[in-house]
């Protein structure tokens, strides 16, 4: 089966990671804090890294401070963690509907949602392309909410030059294997405010403080620290930071790859009729992650069940998110969201990812062609 998405490793990852397994540091050693810096470079914001994209949003609630009796407005265009790791904190989550054309998180939308209790708000860069942050933040700042993008599909895409990093106070990523770069398990926050970084820092590593200045009894001695607050262990290990920095130095090539495997779909696709292809807006680089066509006239499951049968890994990338059991349970209802839902309706992810050859991607488009025209 061709997948829709998958990791690419060469010889320098590979060399990167068993030259760790032979140094002095397994977990938290020097390439822990090379690949933060590595980070930073392409987001534009210090980073910490996380065990995945799924504790990145954990340690990126914490740090936004939500808790009971607090809102947080998120997409429902989304891997449910964007939702369920605010859920776990006690937080209510106010589902926003999204834009048709990006299906990114709307800002008229959350604008009709936000209250006196909405503590953050949290959109995600759906298949690379940033939210419109600008937006947002003009939204957030007068209730005083924090910003959250989920770049889980988006590490080195940039905003009218800026990059995925400093348009929310606080971004989130995934180096899951089908994502732009792996870590096999992984993830990162970065933050343009310090203080909201040290918070999910310090939320990832046990609650753990150790800066003297910190500390509330500073004289004890050498082998002092404190917890001042619950935290949990997310720490991404040397091992695999080696592979994250090994990575993140193709990062340009593995963009300028997927922005060619695109524009070959956008032009190999356009005239297939019952067809919507993806969209760009104006001043947007995106690190395309994904390629989300929208099948029309209802037929998104024959194609989906076809496509497979033919040795295609096709895609749905979303369930909205308010569907799952865990939130019908508590009275969420179908029809919310319904830009989103018709989404969801149509979206079909094709193959893509950086070692996706032409020949492959021909027949991917002769598959669906044949299909689509019968
Ligand atoms: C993949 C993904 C996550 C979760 O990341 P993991 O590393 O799989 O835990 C969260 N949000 C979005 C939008 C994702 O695509």
């Amino acid at each position: 089966m061709l997948p829709y998405g998958r990791q690419s490793i060469d010889r320098s990852d590979v060399e990167a990671v068993i030259a760790t397994l032979g140094s002095d540091w397994l977990t938290t050693g020097p390439r822990v804090a090379q690949f933060e810096k590595d980070i930073e470079a392409v987001a534009g914001a210090p980073a910490t890294t996380v065990t995945n994209g799924t504790t990145a949003l954990h340690a990126a609630y914490a740090a936004a401070g939500v808790g009971p009796g607090d809102e947080v407005v998120v997409t429902p265009m989304t891997f449910v963690a964007t939702a369920s790791s605010a859920s776990l904190f006690g937080a209510t989550v106010v589902f926003a509907d999204v834009e048709d054309e990006t299906a990114n998180l709307d800002p008229a939308a959350v604008e009709a949602v936000v209250t006196d209790r909405t503590r953050a708000i949290a959109a995600v860069d759906y298949a690379g392309h940033p939210a419109e942050y600008d937006a947002l933040r003009k939204i957030a700042e007068p209730l005083e909410a924090v910003l959250i993008g989920d770049a889980a599909h988006a590490i080195g895409s940039t905003y009218h030059g800026r990059p995925v990093g400093t348009l929310a106070d606080l971004t989130t990523f995934s180096f899951f294997p089908t994502k732009n770069l792996t870590t096999a398990e992984g993830g990162a926050v970065a933050s343009t405010s310090p203080e909201l970084l040290e918070r999910a820092r310090t939320f990832k590593n046990i609650g753990m403080v150790r800066d003297p200045a910190r500390l509330r009894r500073p004289d004890e001695g050498g082998w002092w620290y404190e917890v001042h607050g619950y935290g949990l262990n997310y720490r991404l290990p040397d091992v695999l930071c080696a592979l994250g920095s090994s990575q993140l130095s193709r990062l340009a090539q593995f963009k300028a790859k997927r922005q060619y495997l695109t524009a070959r779909y956008d032009e190999l696709l356009a005239d297939v009729p019952g067809l919507r292809l993806p969209i760009q807006r104006e001043g947007v680089d995106p690190m395309r992650h994904l390629y989300p066509v929208r099948i029309l006239d209802g037929r998104r499951r024959e194609v989906y069940d076809r496509l497979r049968a033919a040795g295609i890994g096709v895609q749905v990338n979303y369930i909205p998110v308010y569907w799952h059991p865990v939130y019908e349970d508590l009275g969420y209802r179908r029809g919310m969201c319904p830009v989103a839902e018709r989404f969801y309706a149509e979206e079909l992810s094709l193959p893509l990812f950086v070692d996706l050859t032409d020949d492959d991607q021909d027949r991917v488009v002769e598959e669906l062609r044949t299909i689509l025209i019968g």
